[in-house]
């Protein structure tokens, strides 16, 4: 994917609105994770640098309750209000910016507007509220990646109203991830895990028709032991939400789809041992829930009439023979893909499982990439941070990125 670049821009003398996603986690007043703020930071520089005449920053932030009046609203949501985010990017950036309310903007070099999802238009895909902020601006950059899976004002519409540019921040992931869908470097593996497989259905379907391996763990692995006649007793099966359930999905059903149309296919690790495409675990540490103190091993493959675990155990965590499989399998890649934790890692007792799979990919030569908010926070709980090629931050915007699914934020910034 081709996307109209800021480099080609002339920016001189130009006012730029740029949407950025400043949506951080705030506790009391400060800004907990500053790692979004950083990623807007090339696209900001590169404006001051090349002379913009003035640099509009605007974002959402959580989601707010509308009042009647927009002046309301502001009252209502002063927890939801992006002024909180001025100190911390003034000092990050080491400029002054001008925190504006209304829409009526002062001259001031650096604007940033009030949170987007205060006016009733942005959420709706207003085109009169997108002609208020397309008036502002003589130039449009999106460098919210994370957003553009909406067809929201600030993300779609802008762009059809103003010329669009994709800011480097949103470049740079639309980069990393077509590394995944785009011609990988061989053997590519995904590493797929998590509790909620809702969320990574439609990925996973595209991914797995372009990758060489997919390694199941975490709760999400519970649909493919399922679909193979394994008693799962008690672990975590997602209920189907709602939308899917009217769609007649079925995850059980999509892990047995998914796992017969690759039955043909295998690879060969280390040139000589065939296995198959989709691995799933064999043996898994249980427990009668996510709390316990202690776990017990149980390989799947030697326990007849699932006598080695009883019906009210969870499985919670790969097990010691499925780490070393999956290891194996991650050590001869040469990219990988991973989203969602191998077991529930927040308790030490089934943290190993994705510890030992975390400390595999980060030690192997493969390009590797990482995305969803429980795999980020394993890898800080293991100290990993900085040994993977890629994190993306996206969340949901990188899954429907790799579903293949076309997205309004990018539509219109294609050259
Ligand atoms: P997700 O948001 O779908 O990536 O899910 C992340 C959550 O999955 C984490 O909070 C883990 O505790 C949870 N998880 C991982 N493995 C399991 C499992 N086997 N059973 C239940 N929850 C799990």
């Amino acid at each position: 994917m081709n996307l109209k670049s800021l480099k080609n821009q002339t920016v001189k003398d130009r006012k730029v609105i740029v949407r950025v996603d400043y949506n951080v986690p705030i506790k009391d007043g400060k800004v907990k994770d500053t790692n979004r703020i950083l990623a807007s930071l090339e696209t900001i520089n590169y404006l001051l640098k090349n002379g913009a005449k003035q640099i509009i920053l605007m974002s959402h932030l959580g989601r707010p309750k509308r009042a009647e009046t927009y002046e309301q609203t502001l009252k209502d949501n002063k927890d939801l209000s992006l002024s909180q985010i001025i100190p911390e990017l003034e000092n990050l950036l080491n400029e002054k910016i001008t925190f504006c309310q209304s829409l009526d903007l002062p001259e001031d070099k650096i604007v940033l507007l009030e949170n987007l999802r205060f006016h009733e238009g942005e959420k709706k895909d207003d085109l009169n509220f997108a002609k208020k902020l397309a008036n502002l601006a003589d130039i449009y950059v999106n460098d919210a990646f994370s957003s553009s899976h909406r067809a929201h004002v600030s993300v779609s519409r802008l762009a059809t109203l103003l010329p669009a540019f994709a800011g480097f921040s949103l470049s740079k992931e639309v980069e990393m991830l077509s590394k995944l869908t785009k011609d990988p470097k061989r053997p590519f593996v995904m590493i797929i895990g998590g509790a909620k497989i809702s969320d990574k259905v439609s990925a996973i379907a595209n991914l797995a028709k372009i990758a060489d391996t997919v390694l199941v763990g975490g709760g999400v692995a519970n649909n493919f032991l399922k679909a193979e006649g394994f008693d799962v007793a008690k672990s975590y099966l997602q209920d189907v939400p709602a939308d899917l359930a009217k769609e007649g999905v079925d995850f059980v059903e999509f892990a047995d789809k998914l796992l017969e149309d690759a039955q043909q296919e295998h690879t060969l690790i280390d040139n000589y041992i065939p296995l198959p495409k989709i691995i799933y675990p064999v043996d898994v540490m249980t427990a009668k829930s996510p709390d316990a103190k202690n776990a017990k091993e149980v390989n799947l493959l030697r326990c007849e009439n699932q006598s080695c675990y009883e019906p009210d155990d969870m499985f919670l965590d790969i097990g010691p023979r499925t780490i070393k499989l999956f290891s194996k399998v991650i050590m001869s890649a040469k990219t990988i893909f991973w989203n969602g934790p191998m077991g529930v890692f927040e308790n030490e007792v089934f943290s190993l499982g994705t510890k030992k799979i975390a400390t595999a990919i980060s030690k192997s030569k493969a390009e590797s990439i990482l995305g969803g908010g429980d795999t980020i926070s394993s890898i800080k709980q293991f100290d990993l941070e900085g040994k993977f090629t890629y994190v993306s931050t996206a969340g949901g915007a990188s899954l429907d990125f790799l579903s293949g699914k076309e997205m309004p934020g990018l539509k219109n910034l294609v050259e």
